[in-house]
C-alpha cells in the first residue's frame, strides 16, 4: 500500500493572522498571531504538511485584488521560513458566483488530498469558525477550533485558545 502524508489544514484569518471586520489585505495591518510561527514549525517537524485553505471573498467583490493577497501571503511564508507547504483561496463570494471551493465546501480541500497524497484520517483542520470544520469533518478529519467559546457543541474534536495551544493538543494524540 502506498505510503501516505498527513496534514494539518489552516484557516488563514484569525488563525494565523488578525481577523478584521474589514478584509486582511494590507500589508501594513496584516498581523501575525503570537506564536504563530513557532507553531507551525512544530507541527512541520512533527511531518505534517502544512497547507492554508482561506475565502477571499473580497476579491471577487473587488474590494481588493489577488496581488494583494499574495503580498501577505509572501510576507506571512517570509516571517514563518517558508514552512507552508501550499495555499488555496476561494475568491468568490455568493453574492457575485458560487463555488464549490467556498467554504464549507469540500473543494479546495479535495485538492489539496490529491497533490499531496494525504490521508484524511491522519490529518487535521484547525479554524475559527465552524465552517472552516464542516469540509474537514466530511472528509473525515480531525478538527480544533480556535478563538471561539461561542458554543458548547459543534464540528470539532477539540477547543483551543490560539494556534500554539492548538498545535500542543495535535502534537499530543
Ligand atoms: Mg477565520
Amino acid at each position: 500500500m502506498a505510503f501516505k502524508s498527513k496534514c494539518v489544514f489552516l484557516d488563514r484569518d484569525g488563525v494565523l493572522n488578525e481577523d478584521r471586520p474589514d478584509y486582511s489585505y494590507q500589508l501594513e495591518h496584516f498581523k501575525i498571531l503570537p506564536g504563530v510561527p513557532q507553531a507551525l514549525q512544530q507541527l512541520k517537524e512533527a511531518g505534517y504538511f502544512l497547507i492554508v485553505v482561506t475565502n477571499q471573498s473580497g476579491i471577487s467583490q473587488g474590494i481588493y485584488s489577488q496581488r494583494d493577497m499574495e503580498a501577505c501571503h509572501k510576507y506571512l511564508q517570509k516571517e514563518c521560513e517558508g514552512v507552508i507547504d501550499h495555499f488555496y483561496f476561494s475568491p468568490y463570494h455568493p453574492k457575485v458566483t458560487e463555488s464549490l471551493g467556498r467554504k464549507p465546501g469540500t473543494l479546495l480541500f479535495e485538492k489539496g488530498i490529491a497533490k499531496f497524497n494525504i490521508d484524511p484520517m491522519n490529518s487535521w483542520m484547525i479554524g475559527d469558525r465552524e465552517r472552516d470544520l464542516i469540509p474537514a469533518k466530511q472528509l473525515g478529519m480531525r478538527t480544533v477550533l480556535i478563538n471561539n467559546e461561542t458554543k458548547s457543541e459543534g464540528q470539532w474534536d477539540f477547543t483551543a485558545l490560539d494556534l500554539a495551544t492548538a498545535a500542543k493538543k495535535i502534537l499530543s494524540k
